[in-house]
């Protein structure tokens, strides 16, 4: 299965689609991830991506496009994905369905996580990070243990979680990506599900959905 996830920044789009990714047998491939790990190694696209991400702004297309191409080309994608933060454009959106395209490959389904925007903040501002396994947990006080339980390793808050930069991702969200979900639902590819309630029946449902929906 070739999935997309669109949903605003906390809507929980990492979580579901390492979970997705696990049951599906598929890479979770989340275009942050592959972003903050090129940031980390200082490589050159990390170089020419870091004022973006850490401004809260989109990596311009072509750089995006290029990792993503490169990503999807390996073996492990050859069956599935789970493509987690990208398209995040309508530009990026017909890129990819040009690409998919003269690759002969379909996307199943794009799934929507739907949440209210009183949440989001909530969420991403109490949001930290295990940087070894890349667990994401929600702390309501800072002064909780933080440290991650998979994996001991202690917990970060990402430079991009405080508190102005999170208005200008949700801004970017809603400016440039939110526009993508009627640009699927016209494909009549959205699966949209409620991601405000508990991790596990977003999960639960979403499955079910899926399978009902079957594989096409
Ligand atoms: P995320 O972890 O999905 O919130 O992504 C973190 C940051 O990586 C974003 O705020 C952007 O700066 C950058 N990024 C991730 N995906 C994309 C994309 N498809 N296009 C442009 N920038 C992206």
């Amino acid at each position: 299965m070739r999935l997309i996830m669109i949903g605003p920044p906390g809507a929980g789009k990492g979580t579901q689609a390492a979970r997705l990714g696990d049951r599906l047998g598929v890479p979770h491939i989340s275009t942050g991830d592959l972003f903050r790990a090129h940031l980390k190694e200082n490589t050159e696209l990390g170089q020419q991506a870091k004022r973006y991400v850490e401004s809260g702004g989109l990596v311009p297309d072509e750089l995006t496009e290029a990792m993503v191409w490169d990503r999807l080309g390996r073996d492990d994608a050859k069956n599935g994905y789970v493509l987690d933060g990208f398209p995040r454009n309508l530009a990026q959106a017909r890129s990819f369905e040009r690409r998919l395209n003269e690759t002969r490959t379909a996307l199943s389904r794009a799934v929507y996580l739907r949440v209210p925007e009183s949440e989001l903040m909530r969420r991403l501002t109490g949001r930290w990070w295990c940087p070894e396994c890349h667990a994401t947990y929600h702390l309501a006080s800072p002064a909780a243990s933080k440290v991650c339980e998979n994996c001991q390793t202690g917990l970060i808050q990402r430079e991009d979680d405080r508190p102005e930069t999170v208005k200008r991702r949700l801004r970017v969200y809603f400016e440039e990506t939110a526009p993508l979900v009627d640009y699927y639902r016209d494909r009549g590819m959205v699966l949209e599900i409620d991601g405000g309630a508990p991790v596990d029946v977003v999960s639960r449902k979403l499955g079910q959905q899926l399978a009902e929906g079957g594989s096409r």
